[in-house]
């Protein structure tokens, strides 16, 4: 039995066949019937009026399922579709003697190189749209398969797919993934998220994972399980039927609160992106929004959305928070999310560069608008502002200086808004820990980001697959930092939560617990394991298990020292 290594990018184990989905149509090429000109631009027009169909359905069950991300990417599908343009420079190449889809690819892959050149991420993602949609239409031309059909069990396999693709209905036998390219955050691994599928990605060699073969997913762990031995088979298929039994257990307490066996209660809200994510985050048990990550608002738009826009888009999920605190993060546009209106230009190091708070103290147009929509949604609920990536003292001060501006405008304009609204800043960077004494007489709370906290202190790129064996919330530098910044906040007076994917990690909580974390802020779909995982804690075995922790220097060696307690700690409470 083989295995390989990948990157966990959705959890879940899955036992399934291998269907590889080659975005490389060129093998169709040679069993094409051309015909003439006129029968090809035929053919085209069918194809396109079909894709269309396609779409149109595609974003009917996604919206029907309040999957906005997706509904979003399969909208700017279809305009890309229909756009005259594009129409008009694959009929030009049948004409010149071409078959129907040959034209569409190669037209395709022009507009592709084209917005591709211009080197910039939000473009490139637009590059791959653009690729999506000609394949889409070449596909039906050629009567190639999707990927999307049969019975068995499958786990779609590709150096990189289109993310409509996955987002197909009737795909009900398609429950993995496993992609080549290595970023956790692509449109396709957010559709994936979004469906459920469980999902590896970073995996460099894809030679051995041939059509048909029977492997095994692990989305936690990030493994691949080449043709199993029975006795491994059956152990994952327990495995997976665990997990199914436990979704449901979990479920059935998820609208509990999180207290640990002695009485200590932890906040667990949830991460958004769009207002149409609280739903799934109600069902799931959140206790508010320790994170909205406004950043999604401004993407894939010409123009950022306006003060009564945000102001709207922001009422609704502080009014579904009713009395938890609905944590609202200025935008954290830069990094690995740019935008093209902001004319960020081409950076070296984007993560290191123009980024978040940087841009918002630059820009007190689009900062102040931001946070006179906050101040407004206030009085629906209780909403808070978080600023990103935050450095110095002096940042928090200069950002408190906007927020009095925006009150006063408001006060001026006559607009209702709320005065109580606390402010408070992601830990994210080693500075902003190391220096949390002092932030921490400047604001109201901390949330720590781990996902950047533990890129910043290990030099290591969260998206990048070949150092991902390096990158751990369980490094002792980062616990150390993390230690720090709780004691920090406690000793002046306010609380910290964690934000970052670490939040999201039961074990991970059990040392958080132990460090006196107040919130834990995650993804939906992790609230119920997290919750569960709280109310076995006991604080004083808890604060033993950190003590062990810091006595250990190696991340792999922690990690495990959690999960054994943790294991055992399970075993405990079941007997
Ligand atoms: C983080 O850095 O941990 C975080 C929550 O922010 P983002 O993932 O949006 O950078
Ligand atoms: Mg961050």
């Amino acid at each position: 039995m083989e295995k390989l290594k990948g990157i966990g990018a959705v959890a879940g184990t899955v036992i399934g066949n291998i269907k590889r989905v080659s975005t490389d149509l060129t093998g169709y090429y040679a069993g094409y019937m051309q015909e003439t000109p006129e029968q090809e631009k035929a053919k085209l027009l069918t194809a396109l009026e079909q894709a269309d169909e396609q779409l149109s359905r595609m974003i009917e069950t996604a919206a029907a399922r309040g999957n906005t991300e997706q509904t979003a990417i399969l909208e700017a599908h279809r305009t890309m579709l229909a756009d005259p343009a594009l129409k008009e420079a694959v009929l030009q190449k049948l004409n010149e003697g071409e078959g129907a889809p040959q034209a569409m690819l190669a037209v395709a892959e022009q507009y592709a190189a084209m917005l591709s050149s211009l080197d910039d991420l939000y473009l490139r993602e637009r590059a791959a749209d653009v690729l999506d949609v000609g394949r889409r239409v070449a596909r039906i031309l050629f009567k190639a398969e999707t990927g999307n059909d049969g019975e068995q069990t499958m786990i779609l396999c590709a150096k990189d797919i289109e993310p409509s693709l996955l987002a197909e209905p009737g795909s009900a036998a398609v429950q993995g993934l496993i992609l080549g390219y290595g970023s956790t955050t692509s449109h396709a691994v957010i559709i994936a998220k979004a469906k459920g599928l469980a999902t590896v990605v970073g995996v460099n060699d894809l030679s051995q994972l041939i059509d048909g073969i029977e492997v095994i997913l692990d989305g936690e762990k990030g493994e691949i399980l080449i043709a199993p031995s029975p006795e491994v088979r059956s152990f994952y298929l327990e495995k997976s039927k665990g997990e199914q039994k436990l979704l449901a257990v979990q479920m059935a307490q998820a609208g509990e609160p999180a207290v640990t066996l002695d009485g200590v209660r932890i906040q667990l809200a949830a991460n958004i992106g769009v207002p149409e994510d609280m739903k799934r985050a109600l069902e799931f048990g959140c206790e508010g929004v320790g994170l909205y990550r406004t950043e999604f608002l401004f993407m894939g738009k010409k123009l950022p959305p306006g003060e009564d826009e945000q102001t709207e888009l922001y009422r609704q999920v502080v009014q579904q928070c009713k009395q938890e605190l609905c944590i609202i993060r200025t935008m954290d546009i830069g990094g690995d999310k740019p935008l093209d209106y902001l004319n960020i230009g081409e950076e070296d190091n984007p993560f290191l560069g123009w980024r978040a708070i940087r841009i918002s103290l630059e820009r007190p147009d689009l900062f102040l608008t931001q946070l006179k929509a906050i101040l407004r949604a206030g009085i629906y609920g209780k909403a808070a502002i978080m600023l990103p990536m935050i450095i110095s003292a002096d940042e928090i001060r200069r950002a408190k200086v906007f927020v009095a501006q925006a009150a006063s405008e408001l006060e001026r304009e006559g607009k209702a808004f709320s005065r109580d609204v606390p402010l408070g800043i992601m830990v994210e960077t080693p500075a902003a820990a190391v220096l949390a004494p002092v932030l921490a007489r400047e604001c109201d709370f901390f949330s720590i980001g781990t996902n950047d906290l533990v890129q910043y202190t290990l030099a290591v790129d969260r998206g990048n697959a070949r150092v991902s064996q390096l990158y751990s919330h369980y490094h002792p530098s980062v616990l150390r930092l993390i230690d720090g910044v709780i004691r920090a906040a406690h000793n002046s007076g306010i609380w910290a939560g964690v934000c970052g994917e670490m939040a999201g990690d039961p074990g991970a909580a059990v040392l958080l617990a132990a460090m006196g974390i107040d919130e834990l802020s995650m993804s939906a779909a992790s609230i119920p394991k997290v919750k569960e995982q709280i109310r076995r804690i006991d604080m004083r075995s808890a604060a033993k298990l950190l003590q062990q922790v810091f006595e250990l220097n190696d991340a792999e060696e922690i990690k495990k020292a959690v999960q054994k307690a943790v294991d055992m700690q399970a075993t405990s409470t079941q007997a």
